[in-house]
């Protein structure tokens, strides 16, 4: 696990920048959503804690380290997207284990840890199964077990249920907070769901136009909207 500092962040794509100046510190182990309008900045957001991007100006810190002077195992963090990409020759265990067994990791040692998190999502009696034989939620909970296994110092998540129909979302929902009870991983979730962002989050951030208008907990944004952005946002009737 992992804290997370953003200080004074800024992205642009040549001329045109598109992340303003972001600061943020985010505690080990705390669960942030991440909300804001479309093309807003959330995913350039989430690719920049990931070391995806190069930064245009400041630095994100992950666990007291520069993350882009970092390699990716060393940074060691997991990224679930809605299109969650399986292989479709590969068992779940495989799928699962996959990255593992790319990073040398002894075959028992595979096993056991890929068994204890079919375990935490239940997918134990999935694991011979290939990826064509199973639901969207199912694949949804492959690739996050896959994610899981690798131990993450932090989780990314982006708008990770926005493929599933209402009623799997919810069920979803619920699966993911159980799990950050379990694991406790530091995770940053973006959505454009408010009430995924409600009931998930330790602390909220909203997002706007390249620009954090707001960070609080759900019911600080609820009850005090800084502005009448977040308050049409959250939902309230300020
Ligand atoms: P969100 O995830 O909130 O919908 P994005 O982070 O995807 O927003 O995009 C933020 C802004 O950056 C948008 O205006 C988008 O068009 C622009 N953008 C994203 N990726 C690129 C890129 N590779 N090249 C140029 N512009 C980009
Ligand atoms: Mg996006």
């Amino acid at each position: 696990m992992a804290s997370v500092e953003l200080k004074d962040v800024r992205k642009a794509y040549g001329a045109l920048e598109v992340i303003h100046g972001v600061s943020l510190s985010i505690a080990d182990g705390e669960f942030i959503a991440l909300v804001g309008p479309s093309g807003c900045g959330k995913s350039t957001l989430l690719r920049m804690i990931a070391g995806l991007e190069d930064i245009s100006h400041g630095e994100v810190v992950i666990g007291g380290n520069v993350v882009n002077a970092l390699t990716p195992r060393e940074r060691n963090i997991a990224m679930v997207f809605q299109s969650y990409a399986l292989y479709p020759h590969m068992t779940v265990a495989e799928n699962m284990g996959f990255n593992l067994k790319l990073s040398g990791v002894a075959k028992a040692d595979i096993e056991k840890r890929v068994a204890e998190a079919a375990r935490m999502l239940a997918l134990g009696d999935l694991l011979d199964r290939k990826p064509s034989q199973l639901s969207g939620g199912q694949r949804q909970r492959v690739a996050m077990g896959r994610a899981i296994v690798r131990d993450p110092a932090v989780f990314l998540f982006d708008e990770p249920l926005s493929n599933l129909d209402a009623k799997l979302r919810v069920a979803m929902r619920t699966e993911i907070k159980t799990l950050h009870q379990k694991v406790g991983t530091t995770s940053v979730y973006v959505t454009h769901d408010q009430i995924e962002a409600m009931t998930l989050a330790d602390r909220i951030v909203v997002l706007n136009g390249g620009n954090i208008e707001q960070v609080g907990t759900p019911l600080d944004l609820y009850r005090t909207p800084a502005n009448l952005f977040v308050a049409g946002f959250i939902g309230s009737p300020a």
